[in-house]
């Protein structure tokens, strides 16, 4: 992944770093471990730039709805969940999406009601904006369910439909739904060895709002932390991070406290993606936004923050714009997450400006069929990953997990090929390159976290995190993607996943 010298037929590792390249005529110096790769491929570890580390993990052990194809499957599944829930325990799951229902029809409490009884249920929607609670669960909030910049469905008679979106959503959820810190580390350890078995060797985690720095800390110091965390904070901190003079990149090579999150508008699924023509949600403005990224840069934070929709996506650009003589001065790297519908005039702005598209190449192929529905006419400068890349931006690729996978493999083909199953690529002419899906997945996330001079390469001094797959993704058909394997992964000289020898 280096451009002067891209590829070696072999590499030394001293410690937890990389001692040496080897070209085509030369062998490996003698060292103490020799590992013969057998004709497989050794990559730069892999990085999943945009992950709820702790939800998806915690997400492992929830009643999974992603795949229902209707109300009555969703009912189903959550019915044969409800034995398993211990007395005075809620119920917890993720992944519905109205929208993929047919006949189409909306969520209710009382569909909920007849399959859960009193046992308080909640189901986090797909994209994580919306909720859905039976009477069990909506009775805990006693009637408090209206926040600013929160939804909530009223049916005809006034009364909630069960149903809250945006802020109402997360300030249910944290109140009455959070797991506790022993429930998080449980799952989070399961969920580093998954991550590392799919060559996962860095995060940049966004559950800093949910206590995530702590959880890592737990599983650092019992030695556990396998993989590199750049984490973010809640903006609302940043006048606390100033005051006390805490800069972004406190911590160590395995964890830091990097950057500031925050979220200019909802999504696509729930409709509350904030769009050029008027509809949608405002979560941040513009001007507060300017206000956020001004703070964050007196304090020495960069910002990343949340637009979906194109206007969203237009006033996220805007702020960082009006701000670039507080922020780039600095060295500050900030980001635009998801930045999933652009107006054409807006996507050379990203490049112009040093704004880092950070994306989800999985979203494209998972979400064309609600993108053709909701963005009817717009598509074709929807997850236009192309043209970002081709207008100079840099491109950063991750999971969004527990929304995709936590599995950066799929991610790059789903950035390559642009359909997850049988049908034709969807909207091709923004497809990338396997490199640039790699460079995606490896470079920028690294480039972001400003590990530039330390990982994402393997030359010498940069550090030994690398994966090793059964193949070359560059030396394959594209087609041939999907059979791409994980064989082993290593961070900082270790293996953390399935250590040699391999046959
Ligand atoms: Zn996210």
């Amino acid at each position: 992944m280096d451009a002067s010298i891209p590829v070696a037929r072999a590499v030394a590792i001293a410690g937890d770093r990389v001692a040496g390249g080897v070209g085509t005529h030369e062998t490996a110096l003698a060292t103490p471990d020799r590992v013969d790769l057998g004709g497989r491929c050794v990559l730069p570890g892999l990085n999943d730039a945009h992950v709820h580390f702790p939800s998806w993990a915690l997400a492992q052990r929830e009643v999974r709805l992603e795949d229902t194809a209707s109300l009555d499957e969703t009912l189903q599944r959550v019915a044969s969940a409800v034995g398993s829930v211990e007395p005075g325990h809620w119920l917890r799951g993720r992944g519905w999406r109205s929208g993929d229902w047919s006949p189409a029809v909306e969520p209710t409490r009382q569909a909920l009601d007849a399959v859960t009884g009193d046992t308080p249920t909640a189901l986090t929607a797909r994209d994580y904006h919306s909720l859905w609670l039976n009477s069990a669960a909506l009775a805990r909030a006693d009637g408090n369910l209206q926040v600013e910049g929160g939804v909530v469905e009223l049916d005809d008679r006034g009364e909630p439909t069960g149903v809250l979106r945006e802020e109402s959503a997360w300030h249910f959820r944290d109140l009455y739904l959070l797991g506790t810190d022993d429930e998080f580390v449980d799952a989070m350890r399961a969920g580093l060895r998954i991550a590392a078995s799919r060559g996962v060797t860095a995060v940049h985690d966004k559950d800093g709002w949910l206590g995530a720095p702590r959880f890592w800390q737990r599983i650092a110091e019992e030695g556990g932390l396998s993989l590199r965390v750049w984490q973010s904070l809640p903006h609302d901190f940043v006048g606390w991070l100033e005051e006390i003079g805490l800069r972004s990149g406190l911590g160590d090579d395995r964890l830091r406290i990097g950057y500031l999150k925050a979220f200019m508008d909802g999504t696509l699924g729930s409709e509350t993606a904030r769009m050029l023509d008027g509809s949608g949600v405002e979560i941040t403005s513009r001007e507060h936004l300017v206000e956020i990224i001004r703070a964050g840069a007196r304090a020495g934070w960069p910002v990343a923050v949340h637009a979906i929709g194109d206007l969203a996506n237009r006033e996220a650009l805007d702020a960082f714009e009006e701000t670039r003589d507080a922020w780039a001065p600095l060295g500050l790297r900030p980001r635009i997450e998801h930045a999933q519908l652009l107006a054409e005039e807006d996507i050379p702005r990203f490049g112009e400006l040093g704004v880092t598209a950070s994306v989800q190449f999985s979203h494209a192929p998972s979400d064309r069929d609600i993108a053709d529905r909701n963005w009817a006419g717009m598509t074709d400068r929807a997850y236009a990953y192309r043209s970002l890349l081709d207008s100079g931006a840099v491109v950063a690729n991750g999971s969004d997990a527990p929304i995709e996978e936590l599995d950066p493999l799929a991610g790059i083909r789903a950035g390559v090929l642009r359909t997850l199953d049988e049908r034709e690529a969807w909207h091709p002419e923004q497809s990338v390159t396997v490199e640039e899906a790699l460079e995606a997945t490896i470079l920028a996330p690294a480039w972001l976290s400003r590990d530039e001079r330390t990982r994402g390469k393997l030359i010498p001094g940069y550090l030994a995190d690398l994966v090793v797959l059964d193949r070359d993704p560059l030396a394959i058909h594209p087609e041939e993607l999907p059979e791409v394997e994980v064989v082993a992964t290593m961070v900082g000289g270790r293996w953390t996943h399935n250590p040699p020898p391999w046959d």
